[in-house]
């Protein structure tokens, strides 16, 4: 069932409060925590709480749990002071695109230049 908690899932465990992660922001929907491999000085993932794979599959499945994931990551870019400076939204979709964990989370990067286009 789409949304529904998967075993095997490392943010599912997350969510569930199973696998340590620190949580800077959280929602009825969304859950937001630092990654543990930053990529900048900012990179917050933040991941809707019901499972879904990816970004598209959220959106398909459920717009405004989608939206709250948007709305949460500028949240996150206007606390760690990168939402004027300049903070990239990502969403890496599929292996080729570099997804590793098939739960749908924002990456919010900021606090150096970003380059573009990304590797
Ligand atoms: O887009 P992708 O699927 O590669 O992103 C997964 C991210 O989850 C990675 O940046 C990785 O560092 C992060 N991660 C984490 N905490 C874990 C496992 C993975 O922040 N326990």
């Amino acid at each position: 069932m789409p949304g529904e908690p998967q075993a095997d899932c490392l943010f599912c465990k997350i969510v569930a409060k199973e696998i340590p992660a620190t949580v800077v922001r959280e929602s009825e929907t969304t859950l937001a925590f630092r990654d543990i491999n930053p990529q900048a000085p900012t990179h917050v993932l933040v991941i809707p709480k019901a499972h879904h794979p990816d970004a598209a599959s959220l959106a398909a499945a459920d717009p405004q749990a989608a939206a709250d994931v948007l709305r949460e990551a500028g949240e996150v870019a206007f606390a760690e002071g990168v939402a004027e400076s300049g903070h990239r939204i990502v969403f890496n979709t599929g292996s080729g695109a570099g997804q590793t964990v098939f739960h749908a989370h924002a990456h919010v990067l900021g606090g150096r230049g970003l380059t573009w286009p990304p590797g």
